[in-house]
């Protein structure tokens, strides 16, 4: 049997090698323009550490997780999202007692049990931006325009970025009894998941995707009508900074998303032309505290490196590389003109495989080199290589000397 690679795992190669730097790269380029440090986390954490934070009732929690036992028979979890370790770290090392406020960003595998589609896999990769100690609605103005930047700067078009407000604890406790009112009414009409949610976390019934709750959703009372002065505010402030920074967006007064530490403002970058969200988050006031932390307001988002890689065009950037074509026995001299080279940082391409001119010069148009670098008898008598431009066809001499002294 030939073995192949687990359902939902998948490996990234060739093209989308470049297309999965790219996302990368706009993305560090971006968040060092905010100056977000980076930190690297591990893939295993303590299971409570996701039940304590994304919520014992959400999907993530209960459908979604890889949970195993070490062998002591310590419940492990693959991480399914990267703020709860970013939070457990921020904690343990005490990293609120450095600064006035913390900006991290992380990049990763995730791990969920999903039904795997396009655009949704078991392992996918994030990269995600975390604000620690900051309360001010321009912050959250600033998280979502770090997110409509890295997509901008991708030339990732028709997306939309939907906004809503979750409010404080109290707003929601209010909210809570009216929407659970309102469900009792509906209650004929909504999947069964729903049903048991009304009893453990009725807000999640707004993430249902079932069509059917989906419809009933939509006539539900809506949070933003219960938010108390504070959040109304903030809520309204940030809408004034989104406006100022002419970042399109969308109230959209059901979005809740679907972990439950999210607190006032929550968001998502949705892609029209997918049909999927492509970069989501908000704010967490509450969570260092609820992991035991000192109070302190929180923020972030976290965007999925497949999905824009579905968005962004093959790239098409061709490298200067040199091949350097040995004839007969000439490495000594051929390894020592390689190694030249690479000095001068020049990307060199050593040929692996024995044959003649014609077989060699096949073998640099597959490998769509720029130029043949042919070393043979004569080159290593003369001191010199001779150098072919495999686009010119234009083929020249030139004197160990000069290469040393940085032939261009
Ligand atoms: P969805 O509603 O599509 O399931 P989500 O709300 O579960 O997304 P988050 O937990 O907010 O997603 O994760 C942030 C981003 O990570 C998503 O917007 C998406 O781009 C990406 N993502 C989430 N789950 C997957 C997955 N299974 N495969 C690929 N990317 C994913
Ligand atoms: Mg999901």
């Amino acid at each position: 049997m030939n073995i192949q690679s687990v359902r939902g795992f998948h490996d990234i190669f060739g093209k989308d090698v470049k297309k999965f730097r790219k996302v990368s790269d706009t993305a560090r380029r971006i968040l060092k323009l905010y100056n977000f440090e980076e930190i690297i986390l591990p893939i295993v954490e303590y299971m409570e550490l996701f039940y304590r934070s994304v919520g014992e009732t959400t999907d993530i929690v209960q459908k979604e997780m890889f949970v195993f036992e070490d062998r002591k028979g310590r419940k492990l979890s693959l991480r399914p999202e990267g703020t709860a370790s970013v939070v457990r770290a921020f904690i343990e090392h005490k990293l609120y007692a450095l600064k006035p406020y913390v900006k991290l960003f992380y990049e990763g595998p995730m791990f969920r049990y999903e039904r795997p589609q396009a655009g949704r896999y078991r392992q996918f990769h994030q990269i995600g931006a975390e604000i620690f100690g900051a309360a001010e609605p321009f912050a959250d103005a600033e998280i979502i325009k770090i997110a409509y930047d890295i997509l901008e700067s991708l030339g990732i078009k028709n997306v939309i970025i939907e906004i809503n407000s979750l409010g404080c604890k109290r707003d929601r406790e209010a909210y809570r009894e009216a929407l659970l009112k309102y469900l009792s009414g509906v209650k004929e009409q909504l999947c069964r998941d729903c049903i048991s949610r009304m009893d453990r976390n009725p807000l999640r019934v707004l993430d249902c995707k079932v069509e059917t709750c989906r419809e009933v959703v939509v006539e539900a009372p809506k949070i933003v009508d219960y938010l108390c002065d504070k959040c109304k505010a903030h809520y309204e402030d940030l809408r004034r900074y989104l406006n100022a920074l002419e970042i399109p967006f969308r109230e959209n007064p059901n979005l809740v998303r679907g972990l439950d530490y999210y607190t006032r403002t929550v968001f998502e970058a949705v892609s029209d032309t997918l049909g999927l969200t492509l970069i989501a988050g908000g704010r967490y006031d509450y969570l260092v505290e609820e992991l035991g932390g000192p109070p302190t307001p929180a923020l972030g988002f976290a965007l999925g490196v497949e999905r824009l890689m579905l968005l962004i065009p093959d790239l098409e950037e061709k490298e200067d590389i040199y091949f350097l074509i040995p004839f007969g026995d000439v490495h000594e001299y051929a390894l020592q003109v390689a190694s030249l080279l690479r000095k001068q940082g020049k990307i060199v391409e050593y040929s692996y495989r024995k044959g003649g001119l014609k077989k060699q010069l096949e073998f640099a148009n597959k490998l769509r080199v720029k130029y043949a670098v042919i070393i043979g008898e004569d080159e290593v008598k003369n001191n010199e290589i001779t150098i072919k431009d495999m686009e010119t066809g234009q083929q020249r001499k030139v004197k160990l000397k000069e290469l040393i002294r940085g032939y261009s």
